[in-house]
């Protein structure tokens, strides 16, 4: 399957905990006013991959690089492509590896949408972490980890979907560390 993408960064560590390849996603509906992104909107630029030959480049960065923690799903929004996405994240979780997923939706608007799309459903599950919502200007903070603006959340997935209710990401990992 193929996947149309804005480009690839091969180590950042803004981008989700610990050393992250991001692959950012072309198309995106959201138009956030002050988006650092705006090259990736268009849903016809970029270019496609198949999923295949982006496994096998991450198979091989994790190779020779053993300090890579996990791949982040960017943007673009990811959600508009979630067939091909949601096959990727699976094989990279095979390697060992975690998935931070980007998104200008809400966990409660994916939730809704999956229903009609099971592709969705398929990303947010092998999604470890979901950063939600839309960019917003008037709530910019430097000072956040991983997010823009105070309105986004870093919300860990497997524990919202088994609790049913929103768990952030931060919180879990206050009770470790305390
Ligand atoms: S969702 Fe992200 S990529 Fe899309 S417009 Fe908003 S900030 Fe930009």
């Amino acid at each position: 399957m193929e996947i149309r993408i804005a480009g690839i960064t091969e180590e950042s560590i803004v981008d989700g905990p610990g050393l992250r390849m991001v692959i950012f996603a072309q198309g995106c509906p959201h138009n956030c006013e002050g988006c650092h992104n705006p090259d990736t909107h268009d849903i016809k630029a970029g270019y496609t991959v198949d999923t295949e030959s982006l496994f096998s480049h991450i198979k091989k960065t994790v190779t020779r690089n053993k300090l890579l923690r996990g791949v982040t799903l960017s943007g673009g929004e990811p959600f508009l492509q979630p067939g091909p996405l949601s096959i990727l994240a699976k094989q990279v979780k095979l390697l060992g590896l975690d998935i931070v997923t980007y998104s200008g939706f809400t966990f409660e608007q994916l939730t809704a949408m999956s229903i009609k799309n099971r592709h969705i459903g398929q990303l947010i599950r092998c999604t470890d972490i979901l950063v939600d919502g839309l960019y917003r200007e008037n709530e910019r903070d430097l000072g956040l980890a991983f997010r823009g603006s105070r309105n986004q959340r870093v919300i860990d997935v497997k524990a919202t979907l088994s609790a049913d209710k929103v768990i952030l990401w931060e919180e879990v990992a206050q009770r470790l560390w305390a």
